[in-house]
């Protein structure tokens, strides 16, 4: 669905009729030129004329008087708009729309109208119209401004709803969705619409219930646990069990929300999902998330790249292979002045420093590990490398942590506590 357009309002097909509009300010025109669009033909009265209302006479669109109104210019007329800022000529054109029947509305005075325009929200499929009958424009324009934050929602609602009236036995859709590392402000909106309108979200541990508690209701929700170690037979086992309900789920023609922690692509295994999907001939569709990296960098201030101290960022898996049982790293092929973010290094970080040590890293190198970032309980400890085995185990870091290894994890070298401020950040000064 494409962006929805605002504030017009919408006049089905209103080809040939004779509208008569009194005032042509801002109210004025943009109901000429929804009127325009509808195919009427309009006649304008006014004292003065908006720019495109000038254009628009200019190119013969429409009829103009510049002047004052006269009842004459009302001969034939279907309908009336009136908005001028003189109230008492607004009340006059009204009484005079209502002696001849023709049906009149005045901006900002619903008790003189004979019929209301609502506010609408227009999506490329659906007009949806909020009316207060003319009593409370701001809250209808508020209501709106709710539907308009919700596009996503409202779109994937409809496709269930179409799939639901034609298409039994079309197999629904599953949106592999990153979740981001933990702190709900940092889903993405589109993640935020999925979660609540799909039927079921299919989720792991690593997703906070802070998260999931945004989904709708409604929603089933499926967890596959995967605390501690799964490498091997059991993750397999485990990763076929998730492939075999997305395909089943998506069969029943529900539409599924596969939530990953972080994002999808990143040590996610969103990749085989969506192999897998691909395969069954199941729709899907990937919404990113801001990965752990990202997210803790954030957190504990720590620029991934920097002019004078980083020019590339690496992303590396910590853990050791299922085969081999060694490292799944050849530490001695990444970069030396740049930053590495290690995932799922904290079960082995006395291996990893010596790797790193082996690999030619300066013993000085500075490193931060961020234990479940951007969460409440959000801790950071620094070092340099020749501590980091010490450090991280004096300090009893635990999983979820990422190990970042660079010149600038020591930038900002003050201990971050996982306190978020939700004081409101001054803008524009
Ligand atoms: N897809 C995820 C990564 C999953 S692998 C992403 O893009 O972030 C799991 C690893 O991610 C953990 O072992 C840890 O290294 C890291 N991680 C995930 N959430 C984290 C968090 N809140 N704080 C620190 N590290 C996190």
């Amino acid at each position: 669905m494409s962006a929805m357009r605002r504030y017009l309002p919408v006049f089905h097909d209103v080809r040939g009729a004779s509208v008569l509009v009194v005032g042509a300010g801002a109210v004025g025109t943009r109901k000429i030129e929804a009127l325009l669009a509808g195919g009427a033909r309009i006649t304008v009265v006014a004292k003065e004329f908006s720019p495109s209302v000038e254009d628009r006479s200019a190119l013969g669109d429409l009829t103009a008087f510049r002047g004052a109104f006269h009842p004459d210019q009302m001969e034939g007329a279907e309908l009336v708009f009136v908005s001028t800022p003189d109230r008492a000529l607004n009340h006059r054109v009204a009484a005079e729309a209502r002696r001849r029947r023709i049906p009149v509305n005045v901006a900002d005075s619903p008790e003189e109208c004979t019929f209301l325009l609502p506010a609408v929200v227009r999506g490329d499929e659906f007009t949806v119209a909020i009316s207060t009958s003319g009593r409370h424009p701001g809250a209808a324009k508020a209501l709106r401004e709710f539907l308009e934050d919700h596009r996503e929602e409202i779109s994937v609602r409809l496709e269930r709803g179409r799939r639901r009236k034609r298409i039994a036995g079309k197999p629904g859709k599953v949106y592999i969705v990153g979740a981001g590392p933990g702190d709900p402000d940092l889903l993405t909106v589109r993640a935020l619409g999925l979660l609540r309108s799909v039927d079921v979200v299919v989720h792991d541990y690593l997703v906070p219930a802070e998260i999931l508690s945004l989904a709708s209701a409604k929603a089933a929700r499926i967890c596959f646990a995967r605390r501690g170690r799964t490498a091997g037979h059991g993750a397999v086992l485990k990763q076929n069990a998730i492939h075999e309900a997305m395909v089943r789920l998506a069969r029943e023609g529900k539409s599924v929300v596969r939530l990953k922690s972080g994002d999808p692509l990143v040590f996610g295994r969103g990749g085989e999902e969506a192999e897998h999907l691909s395969r069954e001939g199941i729709p899907f569709e990937i919404v990113p998330g801001i990965t752990a990296a990202m997210g803790c960098a954030a957190a504990a201030a720590i620029p991934l790249t920097h002019r004078e101290r980083s020019s590339s960022v690496t992303f590396v898996a910590g853990h050791e292979t299922d085969e081999k049982g060694g490292s799944a790293v050849d530490w001695s092929l990444l970069p030396k002045d740049g930053t590495l973010a290690v995932y799922m290094g904290v079960g082995r970080v006395a291996a990893i420093a010596k790797e790193l040590a082996a690999a030619g890293f300066s013993p000085d190198t500075p490193f931060a590990i961020v234990e479940n970032g951007n969460r409440p309980e959000q801790r950071v400890v620094r070092g340099i490398l020749s501590a980091l085995s010490r450090i991280a185990m004096e300090s009893g870091i635990r999983s979820p942590a990422i190990l970042f290894v660079g010149r600038t994890a020591a930038l900002f070298p003050y201990e971050t506590t996982g306190e978020r401020s939700d004081e409101p950040v001054a803008q524009g000064v």
